[in-house]
C-alpha cells in the first residue's frame, strides 16, 4: 500500500529518473498540474475546446456488423460499441492531451513549446495547439523517422511549427526524446516540454493520463445511456499507453469491467521484431521513468518494430506497468498480418478505416470474448477504443493489401 501511494509511483513503477536540473522543472509542473489544471476556469477552458475545436464528445456507436461477424448468435457478444476517436480534429485522440498541456503551458506563462515524436503524430498535434493557441512550436524528430514520414514533416511545418532533425544513436523516436530532454534542461524558464504518451517522468504519466480520460469518461456515460448499465470490458491499443489509460482511468475501480490493453507483436513475439513492452520486456528505467522496456542482457534499448508507427516504442507508461503486475487489466498482443486483417474487416463490415495502431485493438476482439467466456460472462458489451483514422496509413495499406489498380 505504501509503494502505491508514494507520489509519482505506481507500485514499484514510474517516478523520476532525471538529470538533478530537471527537477525544478518537473515540481514547478506537478505543482501546476495540481493547482492551475484542476481549477474550473482552466476545465472550463479546456472543454470548451474539446467541444468547439476538437468536436467532442465523440460518438459511442454500435459495430452491429462486426459484431455480428465475430458472434452471430449474440450469446458471446452482445453489444459492440465503438468510441470514435478517429472523428477528432486531426483524426486521432492525441489533440486531446497536446491542447490540455498547450494550455497548461500558457497558464504557466511559458512561452516556447517543444516536442519530440516519432511518426510525427504526436507532432501534428502539438503544432495543431500551438496554432490555435498562439505559441512558437519546435519538434525533434530523428533523422530516419524525418525521412520516413514526410507528409507529417509537411503538415508541422504548414502549421508553423519548426521541425529539428536528431542525428544521434538510432535517428528515431528515443533520440528525438533524449534531444528534447536535453533542450529543455537548457530553456527550462520558458520552455515547456509537451510529452507524447503516458510515459516520462513523473508527473507527466498522470498529467496525460487525467487529459485523456476525456475518452473513458465520456464512454462511460454513454455506454450507461446505450446500454443501461456499465460494459464488460474495455479494449484499447497500447504504444506509450495514452489512449489505453484515457479509456480505462474512469472504470478502474469498477471491479466488474475487464481491462484488455492490446500490444504490438509485429512480425510475432518469438522473432524478436516486435514492439510488445509488456509481453516481452524487462523491468528498467527508459526516459526518466521505471517500467517494462524492450532492451538486450547489456540494458541496451532494443529497436521495436511494429507495422503501425505509433506503437513502435520500447517503453511504455508506468501505470500500464502496475494494471499489469497487479491483474487489473490483461495485456495481449497482435501482430502486423493480424492488424492489417483487421483493417479490412473494419473498413467492409462498418465502413470505417481505422489507423493500423487501432487495428492492433480489433484484431485482439475474438480473443477477448473468448476470455470473457471463460471467465463466465455471456451476452458481454465490449467497448472498443477507435484511437485515430487509417488515412495516413493508406501507403502501407496499399502496398501490404494489395489495393492497388483496378483487374
Ligand atoms: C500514437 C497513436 C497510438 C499510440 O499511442 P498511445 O499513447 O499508446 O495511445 C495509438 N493510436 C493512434 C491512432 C495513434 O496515433
Amino acid at each position: 500500500m505504501a509503494a502505491s501511494v508514494r507520489a509519482g509511483y505506481f507500485g514499484p513503477f514510474g517516478g523520476r529518473f532525471v538529470a538533478e536540473t530537471l527537477v525544478p522543472a518537473l515540481e514547478e509542473l506537478e505543482a501546476a498540474a495540481r493547482d492551475v489544471m484542476t481549477t474550473s476556469p482552466f476545465q472550463e477552458r479546456f472543454h470548451a475546446l474539446l467541444r468547439d475545436y476538437v468536436g467532442r464528445p465523440t460518438p459511442l456507436g454500435h459495430a452491429e456488423r462486426l459484431r455480428a461477424a465475430i458472434d452471430s448468435s449474440g450469446e458471446r457478444l452482445g453489444a459492440l460499441l465503438l468510441k470514435r476517436e478517429d472523428l477528432c480534429h486531426t483524426g486521432a485522440h492525441k489533440i486531446n492531451n497536446a491542447l490540455g498541456q498547450v494550455l497548461l503551458a500558457k497558464e504557466m506563462g511559458k512561452t516556447r513549446i517543444i516536442a519530440e515524436t516519432g511518426a510525427g503524430q504526436h507532432g501534428v498535434a502539438t503544432a495543431t495547439a500551438c496554432a490555435v493557441l498562439g505559441l512558437p512550436c519546435e519538434v525533434y524528430m530523428g533523422e530516419l523517422d524525418v525521412a520516413r514520414q514526410a507528409p507529417n514533416v509537411s503538415r508541422m511545418k504548414l502549421l508553423g511549427a519548426r521541425v529539428i532533425p536528431v542525428s544521434s544513436g538510432s535517428r528515431t523516436l528515443k533520440d528525438a526524446m533524449n534531444e528534447a530532454m536535453r533542450d529543455w534542461v537548457t530553456n527550462v524558464a520558458h520552455t515547456y516540454y509537451c510529452v507524447g504518451s503516458a510515459a516520462g517522468p513523473h508527473p507527466y504519466p498522470s498529467l496525460v493520463r487525467d487529459l485523456q480520460s476525456v475518452i473513458g469518461n465520456e464512454a462511460k456515460q454513454q455506454s450507461m445511456r446505450a446500454l443501461g448499465r456499465l460494459p464488460d470490458a474495455v479494449v484499447a491499443c497500447v504504444g506509450g499507453g495514452s489512449n489505453a489509460i484515457g479509456a480505462f482511468a474512469p472504470f478502474i475501480d469498477d471491479a466488474s469491467v475487464a481491462l484488455f490493453g492490446v500490444e504490438a507483436a509485429g512480425e510475432g513475439v518469438a522473432t524478436g521484431k516486435h514492439a510488445a513492452t509488456i509481453t516481452a520486456g524487462r523491468i528498467g528505467v527508459l526516459h526518466g521513468s521505471k517500467s517494462y522496456l524492450l532492451c538486450d542482457d547489456d540494458g541496451q534499448i532494443i529497436e521495436p518494430h511494429s507495422i503501425s508507427a505509433g506503437l513502435d516504442y520500447p517503453g511504455v507508461g508506468p501505470q500500464h506497468a502496475e494494471l499489469a503486475r497487479s491483474g487489473r487489466a490483461t495485456y495481449v498482443s497482435a501482430t502486423d498480418d493480424e492488424a492489417l486483417a483487421a483493417v479490412r474487416e473494419v473498413a467492409s463490415l462498418e465502413g470505417i478505416i481505422i489507423a493500423l495502431e487501432t487495428a492492433h485493438a480489433f484484431a485482439a476482439l475474438r480473443g477477448v470474448v473468448d476470455r470473457l467466456v471463460k471467465a463466465g460472462r455471456k451476452r458481454s458489451a465490449v467497448v472498443v477504443c477507435v484511437s485515430g483514422r487509417g488515412d495516413k496509413d493508406l501507403a502501407t495499406l496499399i502496398d501490404r493489401l494489395g489495393l492497388g489498380g483496378v483487374s
